[in-house]
């Protein structure tokens, strides 16, 4: 169920008020879910191309609303940035990512890697190093086993302190991603002075694929431009095995999209460990 309800009526003025008296009702359950334990961690994964393996798992955040239902983050994710709760739930996820990793990893006693989505507001807050050293220290995560990912546009917001951020990510010894690469701002002369680990390829790029040749273009020259770089390159969104098989030939690192598998709730985490981009 979608968040706001009517939003096909939102051409209609009345309607748009009820809209409006919708989401601030909605902003008000905000504020109570993370003590009423309300958000849900589900995962996806990411496969690497040459293995068929996964190798890594990107945690991504749902709202368990006690009436609506199930909410999507497009439908609450800009509610929380617009509150500031953001910081706050963000570092939830952080945690709560990681415990359920050390937990799936306990049962195979295989490491996996866990992505976190960060928001700008958490970037910029000026001790995201140290609050991250305090998770990992806290759970017992190893740092190298845990992914940052950020947008173009959080980067280059102030690049004196995203140098600052990432370097001190980098002494601590996580990776960092640079997410929906190609739909921001492009900042492809920033990328070198920055210790990044990962360009992650927006969907937008990868579902016309191959038939769309602006689009083939453009990823086969963002991977080529990746691997001179030295960053590995995740494609997103992958549904098709057309686009797999076109990605494998440009020498793409990782995928992630519902051709392996949807995101899913951590009780799946056991299963979708074992998926393989062969079977
Ligand atoms: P994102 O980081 O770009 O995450 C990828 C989105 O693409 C996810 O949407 C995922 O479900 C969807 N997706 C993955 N594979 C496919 C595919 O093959 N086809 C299609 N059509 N879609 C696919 P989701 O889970 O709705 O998340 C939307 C956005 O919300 C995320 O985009 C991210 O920007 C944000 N988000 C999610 N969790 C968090 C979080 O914990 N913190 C923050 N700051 N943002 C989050
Ligand atoms: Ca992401
Ligand atoms: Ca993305
Ligand atoms: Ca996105």
């Amino acid at each position: 169920a979608k968040a706001a309800g009517g939003r096909a009526f939102r051409f209609y003025a009345p309607a748009m008020n009820e809209r409006q008296q919708d989401l601030l009702a909605l902003e008000s359950d905000l504020h109570w879910a993370l003590e009423r334990n309300e958000f849900v961690i589900y995962y996806q994964p990411q496969a690497d191309m040459l293995s068929g393996k996964v190798v890594g798992m990107e945690a991504l955040l749902r709202w368990q609303h006690p009436e609506r239902g199930l909410i999507q983050p497009d439908d609450f994710i800009p509610l929380l940035e617009e509150t500031g709760l953001i910081v706050k739930v963000g570092l939830w996820v952080l945690k709560q990512a990681c415990l359920d990793a050390m937990a799936q990893q306990a049962q195979t006693q295989l490491p996996l890697r866990i992505s976190v989505n960060l928001s700008a507001r958490q970037f910029s807050a000026g001790d995201l190093a140290a609050q991250v050293a305090e998770v990992l220290a806290e759970i017992g995560f190893a740092p190298n086993q845990l992914e940052l990912e950020i947008t173009e546009q959080m980067l280059i917001n102030d690049l004196e302190t995203s140098a600052g951020t990432l370097e001190a990510l980098q002494r601590l010894g996580v990776r960092v991603s640079i997410d929906d690469f190609g739909t921001g701002y492009c900042s492809l002369a920033y990328l070198k002075r920055f210790p990044l680990h990962a360009l992650k390829i927006d969907r937008t790029f990868v579902s016309e694929l191959p038939a769309n040749l602006s689009d083939s273009a453009i990823v086969e020259a963002t991977i080529l431009l990746a691997h001179k770089l030295g960053l590995e390159v995740v494609a997103e969104g992958v549904e098709q095995a057309e686009q797999l098989h076109f990605l494998r030939q440009l020498g793409c690192n990782m995928v992630q999209g519902y051709y392996l598998s949807k995101p899913r709730p951590a009780a799946e985490l056991a299963g979708m460990v074992a998926l393989d981009l062969a079977d």
